[in-house]
């Protein structure tokens, strides 16, 4: 389907509205039926009906539509955040006994579900070097259920060959999970390689403006309907229609940010690594990345996520040198990524911390997200800071 076509159409029938182009926002929590036989059959088929808006509401419907069709599966659920809709997802295909492949270092709230909360009730979980077909073959179990992905992880990048990766699910009889949130389904498409259930955080690109907090999980019917009468009405992590048509409206730009921040990130990420006073730049698309082959195969593109080791003698050389970044306005420090702005998140903020140890993550690193403005004025800011590290 075509995806232009999809972001500003799909899922919309303006004659059922008046004629309004902008899709109404329905903030109702329930629905009326003219009969009982109406009432019955709705609430026999939740799924398929607008019975309660804690299951199903129209306005969030055509989000779901326009998701699924994104990532070409049959549907798609939308959550209040991509931490439930990665916890709806995992809780939903495991049982007390069962056993978790997860690739190291997924998302940090996805390692203390693991860690943390299912080890409460019973389930084991192995991580695995997920650039390894056979470490991952090595660490499936006779009680393992689920092989979960994400490729590429957000800090560092490390990639799973997805169609390996589904191959391998299906010979075990695993359910595939990937966190497609790095890539979007603009630049990546894991059902099409095999993956049963692909989540996102949808606070990154797919809302795009860092104004809502939203998750996603697309799959087969069958699969989602399972989903839904597990963990999504049990749970209740819904997202309100107010924010369903916010996630509608930042959609709408979604391939022209995705292409904006890919070009954009690679001209600073490719500035970076010519520069003297940088050690490494990690970035998918650069072709030093260790699994470029890879990426060209499984990816069409990489976003303005990417990090970079710089040459610096102390932590308080690379502070001074993110702090000329924020003094510039050419960067924030914060959290997150994906909507229109650039920021940083320096390693040095996870060092000299009180009562925490150090992070892993030397202090020399900067994860860098590139986002909507001149890449040339914010070229100009990081060469101008740079002068600060001897
Ligand atoms: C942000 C993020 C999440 C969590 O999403 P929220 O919307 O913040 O709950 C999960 N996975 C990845 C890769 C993320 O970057």
């Amino acid at each position: 389907m075509n995806t232009s076509y999809i972001l500003n159409h799909l899922g919309e029938d303006n004659e059922q509205y008046f004629g309004a182009i902008a899709p109404p926002i329905i903030q109702s929590s329930n629905f009326a039926f003219p009969t009982v036989a109406a009432f019955r059959e709705a609430i026999a088929q939740e799924y398929d009906s607008h019975v309660y808006t804690r299951g199903n509401n129209p306005t969030v419907k055509i989000l779901r539509q326009k998701l699924a069709a994104l990532e070409g599966t049959e549907d798609a659920l939308v959550l209040s955040s991509g931490s439930a809709a990665v916890a709806a997802t995992l809780i939903s295909q495991v049982q007390a006994g069962d056993h978790i492949v997860c690739v190291d270092a997924p998302y940090s709230w996805t390692k203390i579900l693991l860690q943390n909360f299912l080890s409460r009730f019973g389930v084991t979980y192995t991580y695995v070097d997920g650039t390894s077909i056979a470490a991952i073959e090595a660490a499936i179990q006779d009680n393992t259920k689920v092989l979960y992905l994400e490729s590429p992880n957000s800090l560092t990048f490390e990639c799973q060959d997805l169609a390996k990766c589904a191959a391998l699910a299906r010979q075990y009889g695993l359910t595939s999970i990937i966190d497609n949130s790095y890539a979007s389904p603009i630049f990546q498409q894991p059902a099409q390689l095999g993956i049963d259930l692909v989540v996102h955080s949808g606070t990154k690109y797919l809302n795009g403006h860092s104004d809502v907090v939203v998750g996603v999980v697309c799959g087969d019917k069958a699969k989602l309907e399972q989903i839904f009468a597990d963990t999504y009405m049990t749970l209740g992590p819904i997202i309100s229609p107010n924010d369903a048509a916010m996630v509608l409206r930042g959609l709408r730009t979604l391939e022209l940010r995705m292409q904006r921040t890919h070009q954009s990130g690679l001209y600073i990420a490719q500035q970076l690594e010519q520069h003297p006073k940088v050690k490494q730049v990690i970035h998918p698309f650069l072709p030093s990345f260790p699994q470029y082959d890879l990426v060209q195969q499984q990816m069409k593109g990489a976003g303005g996520l990417f990090s970079a080791h710089f040459k610096a003698n102390s932590i308080e050389e690379m502070e001074a040198f993110s702090n000329k970044l924020v003094e510039l306005n050419r960067m924030q420090l914060a959290v997150s990524w994906g909507g229109h702005e650039s920021l940083i998140i320096p390693s040095a903020t996870f060092h000299n911390m009180p009562d925490r140890e150090d992070s892993p993550i030397p202090w020399t690193l900067v994860r860098f997200y590139i986002g909507l403005e001149d890449p040339q004025w914010l070229w100009e800011g990081i060469e101008e800071a740079l002068l600060l590290l001897n």
